[in-house]
């Protein structure tokens, strides 16, 4: 079996969800900068300290979200200039939805955007290290709280209760910071308001899904790709255009 590396350009879906990321990134660190809590050399790592009086002049207001919004806009991937125009306008909603959400209660955030490496022991083989990216931690009074932002369509409490880059995230959040985890959410902003789904994993929980890990990583290294089609999955696939496996 030959493996294509197809190339493929940026789709209007990415350069969206870009955007929306890149903006929440810059308002996460916004909200670490304004906290007392969060220690020096981290907002250092933030922003230079010549920045830090320049960037505090900018409140944690629904203004400031709309102008980061605007300044992180990606322009590319759209096929004309109205889609662009509607993807801005689209945009500008859902930081106002966000906004609305933010809003409900005082929050800590301890990571924005950082990310991490996961260790996953095997047996007579090197450890296996997967590495990704945490949207977004806050600090509960029960532990850790791990968010990921969505701009698709809201999922089903199901999907999201076995859903394994989320146990993923618990996983690398307990071998970093060494704490509870309180729950894991994804955040599905949508124009008519934002969704939480929320969940939380157990031990046994999180035993599964070392063993589904191990074994994802033995199909890779048996070189089995095999598509593994799920609606969810497809519709949101930039190969799904070639796909001759994809649901539609
Ligand atoms: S279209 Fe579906 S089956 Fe095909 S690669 Fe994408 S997610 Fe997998």
């Amino acid at each position: 079996m030959s493996v294509k590396k197809v190339p493929r350009r940026i789709s209007d879906g990415e350069s969206f969800g870009s955007s929306i990321h890149n903006t929440l990134r810059r308002w996460g660190e916004l909200e670490m900068l304004c906290q007392a809590t969060t220690p020096l050399k981290n907002q250092l790592k933030l922003f230079a300290e010549h920045e830090q009086e320049s960037v505090k002049q900018r409140p944690l207001e629904l203004n400031t979200l709309l102008t980061m919004f605007r300044e992180c806009f990606i322009a590319e991937g759209y096929e004309n200039r109205a889609a662009m125009d509607n993807a801005l306008m689209r945009g500008e909603k859902l930081m106002q939805t966000f906004f609305v959400w933010w809003k409900k209660e005082e929050r800590t955030v301890i990571t924005i955007e950082s990310g991490f490496k996961l260790n996953i022991e095997r047996e007579n083989a090197t450890a296996l290290v997967l590495s990704g990216r945490y949207d977004r931690i806050e600090r509960t009074e029960k532990g850790l709280w791990i968010i990921d932002y969505k701009t698709s369509e809201p999922r089903s409490q199901e999907s999201v209760d076995s859903d394994l880059q989320l146990s993923i995230y618990a996983l690398a959040a307990e071998q970093e910071w060494k704490q509870p985890i309180d729950r894991l959410s994804l955040l599905f902003l949508r124009e008519a308001g934002v969704t939480e789904l929320s969940t939380t994993r157990n031990a046994s929980e999180l035993q599964n899904a070392v063993t589904a890990i191990r074994l994802l990583n033995s199909g890779i290294e048996a070189k089995d790709f095999t598509a593994t089609p799920m609606r969810e999955k497809c519709a949101y696939c930039p190969y799904r255009e070639m796909c001759p496996a994809r649901i539609r």
